[in-house]
C-alpha cells in the first residue's frame, strides 16, 4: 500500500454518466475520492496511474469489454475489483469471478449497496492475518504475509481468492472446513449466491497444486460437508 492511508481511492470505470455522476456524489459523500474512466483503455491507464484500492468495473464499455479489462488489471496487480453487470445470469457471474473479479453487483443497484460491497471488499483486503510463518505442507509453501505461494520452489500464480482460499485451508490442515465455513471467511458472511462458486475455485486451486480430484494429494472433498487440506505429517509418513 504505498500512499497515505487516509485517503481511499475508487476507480469508477463507466461510460454512461447517469450512472457516474450520481454515483461519484454519493462514494464523495462517504468519505472515498472517485476517479472516473469512461473507455477500457482510460481504466487500464488509470489503473496504473492513480493506484487505486478498489476499481468498479462496468461490463459494456464504447471501446471493449470490461472483462478484458480486468484480466489486463488482474496481471500485476490484487487490487479489489468488483463489476457492475447489467446481466444477472449465472454463467456471467461464474465468468466475472474467474477473470479475477472480487465480487459484482447487478444493475439497477443503489448506491447503499454497492458502498456495502467496497466496504466489505476492503476490509477483506485489510483485515487478512498476516503472519511472518511460512507455513509448509509436503511441496507447498505459504507466506501469509506476503501473500506468496509456491509448489516445489515454483511460485504460484493465484487470484486473490484463490490465495485466500487455500490459506483458509492451510491454517486448518488436517482437519475439515465446511463450506458454510469457507463462503463466511473467505467471501463474506453476507454473500448472496449459491456456494457454486466455491466449487469454482476449489477447481482451479487444484489444478494450480497440480491436484487428482479423484486422488488428491493436497485437497481432500469430505462429501456433504466440506473439504480438507492435508497436514505436513501426512507427507511425512508418506514418505
Ligand atoms: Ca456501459
Amino acid at each position: 500500500m504505498g500512499h497515505m492511508a487516509t485517503e481511499t481511492r475508487i476507480l469508477l470505470v463507466e461510460d454512461e454518466a447517469s450512472i457516474s455522476e450520481p454515483l461519484c456524489s454519493a462514494l464523495e459523500r462517504e468519505g472515498f475520492t472517485p476517479v472516473v474512466a469512461r473507455t477500457a483503455a482510460e481504466a487500464i491507464d488509470l489503473a496504473h496511474r492513480t493506484n487505486p484500492d478498489v476499481i468498479l468495473l462496468d461490463l459494456m464499455l464504447p471501446d471493449g469489454d470490461g472483462r478484458d479489462v480486468c484480466r489486463e488489471i488482474r496481471r500485476d496487480s490484487s487490487v479489489p475489483i468488483i463489476m457492475l453487470t447489467a446481466r444477472g445470469t449465472e454463467v456471467d457471474r461464474i465468468v466475472g469471478l474467474e477473470i479475477g473479479a472480487d465480487d459484482y453487483v447487478v444493475k439497477p443497484f443503489s448506491s447503499g449497496e454497492l458502498i456495502a460491497r467496497i466496504r466489505a471488499v476492503l476490509r477483506r483486503a485489510d483485515g487478512t492475518v498476516r503472519s511472518s510463518e511460512v507455513m509448509k505442507i509436503g511441496d507447498l509453501e505459504l507466506d501469509e504475509g506476503a501473500r506468496r505461494a509456491a509448489l516445489s520452489g515454483e511460485s504460484l500464480d493465484l487470484s486473490r481468492k484463490e490465495f485466500d482460499l487455500l490459506a483458509e485451508l492451510v491454517r486448518n490442515a488436517g482437519t475439515v472446513v465446511t463450506r458454510e465455513h469457507l463462503m463466511d471467511e473467505v467471501w463474506d458472511v453476507n454473500w448472496f449466491g449459491s456456494t457454486k462458486t466455491l466449487d469454482v475455485h476449489i477447481g482451479w486451486l487444484r489444478k494450480k497444486l497440480h491436484d487428482d480430484s479423484s486422488d488428491p494429494r493436497y485437497l481432500h472433498t469430505v462429501r456433504g460437508v466440506g473439504f480438507r487440506f492435508a497436514s505436513d505429517e501426512e507427507f511425512q509418513s508418506a514418505a
